[in-house]
């Protein structure tokens, strides 16, 4: 179980290259963050009344960690068992904005809740219901482009390196892909004319 309870009432941010700095005055690494923003999440549900940790009757616990590989998703929750979740949230999050963090911690408690599992109704009410109380912006995916903008970062998509162009031997559509399966020519036809595809290795 991560530490949750560590109190971090007196750090402050500096706002100039947002970094925050613990009681000792040191940087707080990603996972001090990531707790005490998980910590300022929990408690501002509770101002509104959503006390994760009692919506069921046995006591909902929940661990919060940084995953360092997922460099697709903002964060996950899974569940361990039908009181016991586990957040993660991608260590390539922490270095944006903090409400976007937040945001990502948000969305995944969400997850906790009963009947939450998914995007559905329960869910979007929850989401609608801190948007407009606490001023997230919680959807059901993120926006990878707006986010690293807010965040003053450059946002790189990995580029896709192709290695096979097929082009339609008759109306010259063409196509470019990574992997063909084998018989490829054999077995398919331009969906647009019928006419024979051509494979080039790029
Ligand atoms: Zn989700
Ligand atoms: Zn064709």
């Amino acid at each position: 179980m991560c530490d949750i309870s560590t109190d971090y009432c007196i750090s402050y941010i500096d706002k100039k290259n947002y970094n925050i700095y613990n009681t000792n005055g040191d940087i707080m690494d990603k996972q001090e963050k990531l707790n005490k923003l998980y910590k300022e999440c929990i408690n501002e549900l509770n101002s509104i009344n959503i006390n994760i940790e009692k919506s069921r009757k046995t006591k909902t616990e929940i661990e919060i960690r940084i995953n360092t590989r997922s460099k697709k998703r903002y964060g996950c929750c899974k569940k361990i068992s039908k009181d016991n979740f586990q957040i993660e949230v991608s260590e390539w999050v922490m270095d944006l904005n903090e409400d976007i963090i937040k945001n990502t911690i948000m969305h995944e408690l969400i997850h906790c809740m009963p009947r939450c599992n998914n995007h559905g109704e329960y869910f979007k009410k929850y989401a609608e219901l801190i948007n407009e109380k606490l001023g997230y912006n919680i959807s059901r995916t993120g926006n990878k482009e707006r986010d690293f903008s807010k965040s003053n970062l450059e946002y790189k998509e990995k580029e896709i390196k192709y290695n096979y162009i097929i082009i339609c031997e008759n109306c010259n559509q063409n196509f470019y892909r990574q992997r063909i399966k084998r018989g490829f020519s054999r077995k398919y036809r331009c969906g647009k004319c019928g006419g024979k595809f051509k494979i080039i290795k790029l």
